[in-house]
Formats: structure tokens, C-alpha cells, sequence
């Protein structure tokens, strides 16, 4: 090579490695997020790595104990001032408005926003009561919608976009035995994405679905009637269930709230950009196994 040109080769490079051992942007810095359930499995998992990239994070969620678990856990590793809590019941105009009020005081607004707050449900259709298929209505269905109603309200507002991630289920898609109401609640969540995603689409806000598969460890859900009575459905324990998830999809791998995170994480982050009104599956294959 002449020599002026190997000069610019090797200065090239050595800029290069400096680039390379600089600090990387985080890709949430600056942003500021609301995650519903936020003191449960999926939803701490889902904070913690927004909070890994840089956003601040407002845990929501009904459960005051468990909220301030999560909360001074969260605070001991990304610092008081990147996390906030909020006890709130999603099912409650007043308190999800007041929530996103307390928001625009604390931070300044809001930019992501998760709708993961939910519990599980199971019977027979013939032994569903009314009281349960309510319950199930009314903390999924209804509690995503008026979170959603408030955050486009919100959003708008700002004028500057946003992104709404639901986590929803594969049982959205999919049928279950034995939970006919949360089935269908979790088929609502996930059909109301897509008329966001058509509403918000004008105003940059984008509205994007994750459906878990079963997430045994870290999840609450997982313990006491709801995993006494699918246990019961499938003749097996805690234990038996999670390999039974397992053996049946078609990665052979437990899914875990840090795997359901990691969707979330792509929905609110830039690199999504281009996506609205998509579901991601996050099953270990498992939906597509039934489907084949
Ligand atoms: P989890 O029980 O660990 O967390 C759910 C959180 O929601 C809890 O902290 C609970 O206190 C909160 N919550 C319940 N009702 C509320 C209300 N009315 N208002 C505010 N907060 C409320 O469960 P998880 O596994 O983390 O579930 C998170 C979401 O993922 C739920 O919507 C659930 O249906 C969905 N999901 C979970 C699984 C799974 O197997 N764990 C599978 C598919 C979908």
C-alpha cells in the first residue's frame, strides 16, 4: 500500500477500537415506564431490564406488601431515583387515572407502558360462576382496557408517541381446558392490541402483544387454588406441570419471566419501531406445537 494510504488504514482502526471500548448509549435512557403487576413474576422481570437500559421505572400493582418488596429490590440495584412504586387497583378508573397523574409529578410523563396485571382462573365451563367470570372480565379485560384508556389519553397528550406492550397469554390464542373465562378475558386483551395498535398508529403510538406460555418459576400465580386445580387437570404437581410444559413444546425449555421480559424489552425499545399490533408468542414453541 502506499504509504499515505496505510497511514489512514491503521488511523481508521485505532478510532474504530476507541469507539469500541466506549460506553454504549443506554437504549431506554430518558425514558420513563409503567408496568401493571409490577410486583409479580413477569412484571418485576419486565422493570428490571427496562431499568437495565437505562429507563425509570414505575412498579403498579394491588399487592402493598409485595409491592414494597419489589420496590426496595429494585431500589437497591438501579438507585431511588430510577424507581417508584404506586399501589393501585387496575380495575379502578379513579386510581389507574390518578396512577398516571402522580406520573407527570414524579417524572415528567410517561413513555412505555406495560399491561401485565392479571391472576388466573380455572373451572368447567358448567362450573363457572358468575362471580368468577367477572372477576376474570374484569381485572383482564377491563383492567387492560382502562390502563390502555389512560395511557393513550396520556400519550396523546405529550404528542410525542409511545409504546403500550400486553402481556397476554397463549391461551389468548389457544384453548385451555378448564378456563373457558380466562381464556376468553385473555383473547380480549389481545384483540383490544390490535384495535389500539389502529388507533395509535397516527399518533406513533405503538401497541404490540407478548403471550406467555406457562411461566412457573418467579410467578405468584403459581401457587395456592390456581396450580392446586390445573395441577388436579393433569394428575401432577408443581414440579410435574412445568415438565409437562416442557416436554410439549418444541424447544424442550421451561419459559421464565425473564424470557417474557426480554420480549417486552423489544416491543418498548426502538429497535421495534417498525412493529404495531403484533403478537409475539413466547412458548418455547408450544403453540406452534398444537398447531402443527
Ligand atoms: P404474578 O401473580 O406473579 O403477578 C401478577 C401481579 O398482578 C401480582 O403482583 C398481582 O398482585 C397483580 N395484580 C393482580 N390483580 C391486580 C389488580 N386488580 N390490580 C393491580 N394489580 C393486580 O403473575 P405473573 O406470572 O407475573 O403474570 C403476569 C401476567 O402474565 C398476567 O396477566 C398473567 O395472566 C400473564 N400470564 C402468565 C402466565 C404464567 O404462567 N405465569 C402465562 C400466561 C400469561
Amino acid at each position: 500500500l502506499p504509504e499515505q494510504e496505510a497511514f489512514d488504514i491503521e488511523y481508521w482502526l485505532l478510532e474504530e477500537a476507541k469507539l469500541q471500548r466506549m460506553p454504549k448509549p443506554k437504549s431506554l435512557a430518558g425514558r420513563i415506564a409503567i408496568v401493571t403487576g409490577g410486583a409479580g413474576g413477569i412484571g418485576m422481570a419486565t422493570a428490571e431490564r427496562y431499568l437495565a437500559e437505562g429507563a425509570c421505572a414505575v412498579l403498579a400493582d394491588i399487592d402493598a406488601e409485595a409491592l414494597a418488596q419489589a420496590t426496595e429490590a429494585l431500589v437497591q440495584r438501579y438507585g431511588r431515583d430510577m424507581v417508584r412504586s404506586v399501589q393501585m387497583n387496575v380495575t379502578s378508573e379513579e386510581a389507574v387515572a390518578a396512577a398516571y397523574a402522580d406520573m407527570a409529578v414524579e417524572f415528567g410523563g410517561v413513555d412505555i407502558v406495560v399491561s401485565n396485571a392479571g391472576i388466573a382462573s380455572s373451572a368447567k365451563v358448567e362450573d363457572t360462576t358468575l362471580e368468577l367470570w367477572n372477576k376474570n372480565m374484569s381485572i383482564l379485560s377491563t383492567g387492560y382496557f382502562l390502563v390502555a384508556r389512560e395511557a393513550f389519553r396520556v400519550l396523546k397528550a405529550q404528542g410525542i408517541g409511545g409504546s403500550m406492550v400486553f402481556v397476554a397469554s397463549k391461551n389468548g390464542l389457544a384453548a385451555s381446558p378448564g378456563a373457558s373465562a380466562y381464556c376468553t378475558a385473555k383473547a380480549s386483551e389481545i384483540h383490544l392490541a390490535r384495535c389500539l395498535a389502529l388507533e395509535g398508529a397516527p399518533e406513533g403510538i405503538r401497541v404490540n402483544v407478548v403471550n406467555p406460555d406457562a411461566v412457573l418459576r418467579g410467578s405468584k400465580i403459581w401457587t395456592g387454588e390456581w396450580l392446586d386445580q390445573r395441577a388436579a387437570t393433569y394428575g401432577t404437581d408443581k414440579d410435574g406441570l412445568e415438565q409437562m410444559y416442557r416436554d410439549r413444546s418444541l424447544l424442550k425449555r421451561s419459559v421464565l419471566p425473564e424470557d417474557i421480559a426480554e420480549a417486552c424489552y423489544f416491543f418498548a425499545a426502538d429497535t421495534s419501531a417498525k412493529s404495531t399490533g403484533n403478537i409475539l408468542n413466547v412458548d418455547a414453541g408450544n403453540v406452534q406445537a398444537f398447531t402443527r
